[in-house]
């Protein structure tokens, strides 16, 4: 058996980062960007109001007050969007909305809620009632960005704001890793469609929607496949065609001990460098990992269990994933420390992940009931998993124990 640590590391060793391609902003959302991003212009790009109001000079409204407001002929309206040049002349009001143009000469808003709105003029007059600073309510050219400043540094994740910091600078497209194409692919003649109706010895596919939402969660472009049955041909077909289409393939069930059966594993020996293992783990022991195709797409096959599939996935798709985008940070968090609530015990010689609850606030952590790999409401209701040392057989309740949290 491979300890766990030794498997991940070959894994890891195995896999490169995705090149990095100029993405439109249309697929930019969840990329990491391969180079840092910098202002090619001044954030905003010209000087505008902050407020919907009159652009004045400051120095007009000295002493303007409720009971002595000042009255200032109003030359001209400035909607956002109007690109009409314009200059504030001495002792005039220039009525003006928010994000539009200052008037050349202009150096204060008095926000319309101090003036009467010209309500009884009409559009030629405004009386105004507070005095307001030079720079009151204007929003200075280059006051968020300048050109040549840092923006996003590399190895950014393109999140929702960072995607529309890219748009507000005005980048059209961006040098960066593309979210990894990852296909889900599940074995087993005994796999039905949730939604249709069994026949005993049947039951649910579960494992491709769980896995496909956790390589989305991920920051993957993740799709699942129809289950495929046991069979040699199909199974090698199926990952073949995926493999042509995606940068990460996982396939599920096939990879046990029982001999003809696994048809995963038989396909998949004679493919690429596709080679299966048992690895020290509860959990999750009968593992395989390999690169296949003429891209050497990596490609996970995991156990068929789905308390099985989702830790193996955890532990070792993860990470894989976070070198595909060079963004370890996202997929690999440390383990925390909480205190055991009550006993448990663990088989010698493996790693073992035990389904919990951690309470983050009580600093505790406690295993729920239902622990075998094929129970997935037991991990349903965790939210985390124990780690258990392999020489380590049992451990008491207030003991110190790893935790990993589930995403
Ligand atoms: P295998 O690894 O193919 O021997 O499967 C181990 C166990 O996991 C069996 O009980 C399978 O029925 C179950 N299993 C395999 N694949 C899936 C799947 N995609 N969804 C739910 N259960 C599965
Ligand atoms: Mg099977």
């Amino acid at each position: 058996m491979d300890p766990v640590g030794t498997y991940l590391a070959e894994i890891l060793a195995a896999i490169s980062p995705l090149a990095p391609r100029e993405l439109s902003l249309a697929d930019a959302a969840g990329s990491v960007l391969a180079a840092d991003v910098t202002a090619g212009h001044l954030l905003p790009p010209f000087d505008n109001s902050a407020m919907d109001g009159y652009a004045v000079h400051a120095a007009d409204t000295a002493g303007a007050a409720p009971g002595a407001p000042v009255t200032l002929p109003v030359t001209a309206q400035a909607p956002a969007g109007d690109t009409t040049p314009r200059t504030l002349a001495p002792g005039t009001a220039i009525k003006i909305m928010t994000g539009a143009l200052l008037p050349a000469g202009a150096d204060a808003v008095v926000p319309v809620e101090d003036t009467d709105g010209g309500e009884r003029t009409g559009t030629e007059q405004v009386a105004i009632r507070a005095a307001v600073a030079p720079g009151a309510a204007v929003r200075r050219a280059g006051g968020d960005a300048r050109p040549g400043d840092l923006l996003l540094p590399a190895g950014t994740r393109v999140g929702p704001v960072q995607l529309g910091l890219l748009a507000a600078a005005g980048h059209g497209s961006v040098l960066a890793r593309p979210r990894p194409r990852v296909t889900v692919i599940s074995t087993g003649n005994e796999l039905a469609e949730p939604g249709a109706a069994l026949v005993p010895g049947q039951i649910w596919e579960s494992n491709s929607w769980m896995l496909a939402a956790a390589a989305r969660q991920a920051g993957c472009d993740a799709r699942r496949l129809a289950s495929v049955a046991d069979d040699k041909s199909a199974v090698l077909d199926t990952v073949k065609q995926a493999a042509a289409e995606s940068d990460l393939l996982v396939t599920t069930g096939g990879v046990s001990m029982g001999g003809e059966h696994d048809v995963v594993k038989a396909a998949l020996s004679r493919l690429g460098t596709v080679t299966f293992r048992k690895v020290a783990m509860q959990p999750g022991m009968p593992q395989g990992f390999g690169l296949v195709g003429d891209d050497r797409v990596p490609i996970f096959t995991l156990p068929g269990n789905p308390v099985s599939a989702f830790v193996s996935f955890r532990l070792f798709v993860l990470p894989a994933i976070g070198i595909l985008q060079k963004n370890k940070s996202a997929t690999s968090r440390p383990p925390v420390r909480a205190q055991l609530t009550g006993p448990l015990r663990s088989p010698a010689g493996k790693r073992s992940y035990l389904r919990a609850v951690l309470d983050h606030e009580a600093g505790t952590v406690a295993p729920v009931s239902g622990q075998q790999s094929h129970q997935l409401a037991a991990l349903a209701r965790a939210n985390a998993l124990i780690v258990v040392p392999e020489p380590v057989t049992e451990l008491g309740a207030g003991r110190t124990v790893d935790v990993l949290e589930l995403p």
